[in-house]
């Protein structure tokens, strides 16, 4: 019975939960007032994955220069 002895194998190591740096790139625009809305100078980005919220030239550094060399092998 090689996999059983596999899988105890296996419970001795920790489980991996890596906190990744969040890139910042599915960001969800936000207005505060309706009169700015659509105006994505004025908007508020909030990060689809870690809630974080940012100015419009935040969001612009981020969506420009994403910080996770992995996106670069995802194809457009
Ligand atoms: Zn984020």
């Amino acid at each position: 019975m090689g996999f059983l002895s596999r899988s105890k194998d296996k419970e001795k190591e920790e489980p991996v939960i890596e906190a990744a740096p969040c890139p910042h790139t599915s960001l969800v625009q936000r207005w505060d007032l309706p009169e700015e809305m659509g105006d994505k100078e004025k908007a508020t980005y909030i990060c689809d994955a870690c809630a974080e919220r940012f100015s419009y030239e935040q969001a612009q550094q981020f969506l420009e220069h994403p910080s996770v060399p992995a996106l670069e092998h995802t194809p457009q």
